[in-house]
């Protein structure tokens, strides 16, 4: 061992040098949350349950969706629509009840992909963090996107920057 090798010098410019050198790197870490990072074009967000043209509901609760999940995150109750209720929904049956754990859910987009109804999309948004287990529970109300007739400015909003979800 040389007197330098002795002394650490070797190790110790190698390891300075290293350290320099990330100096002049770009940055791998972001200030979150005033600046994000674009979402994947693949990325699958929270749930939405879409409505036509019209602003009818899509979901003939038919349970292709809860069948597909392999999660078991999706429960519903259908309802039959009554002589009056053709503008909220868009066939004879309905969803009166809708809810999905995002407990459970492991955002595989495998709902979206049975539902022959175009009546669910996951969108581009994440579920936000919550103190109790209850408020994953999302239930209809949560899901169905703003009707596009009352609501334009609300239905956009919704349905995201990914496009999907329109009629
Ligand atoms: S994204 Fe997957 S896990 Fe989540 S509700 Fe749909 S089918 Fe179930
Ligand atoms: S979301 Fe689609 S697959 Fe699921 S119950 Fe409604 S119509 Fe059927």
């Amino acid at each position: 061992m040389t007197l330098a090798e002795k002394l650490y010098l070797p190790a110790i410019f190698k390891g300075m040098g290293i350290t320099f050198s990330h100096l002049f790197k770009k940055k791998p870490t972001i200030n979150y949350p005033e600046e994000k990072r674009p979402f994947s074009a693949v990325f699958r967000g929270l749930h939405i349950l879409n409505r036509d043209e019209e602003g009818r509901e899509r979901c003939t609760a038919c349970g292709l969706c809860a069948v597909a999940c392999p999660a078991e995150a999706i429960t519903m109750e259908a309802a039959e629509r009554q002589t009056g209720e053709e503008a909220l929904y868009r066939e004879e049956k309905y969803a009166a009840k809708y809810e999905i754990n995002m407990l459970r859910c492991i955002f595989c987009g495998l709902c979206e992909e049975a539902c022959p109804k175009d009546a669910i999309y996951l969108t581009q948004t994440f579920a936000p963090a919550n103190y109790g287990r209850k408020g994953f529970i999302y239930k209809k109300d949560d899901l169905l996107i703003p009707n596009p007739v009352t609501d334009p400015e609300g239905y956009e909003k919704a349905k995201g920057t990914s496009g999907k979800g329109v009629n």
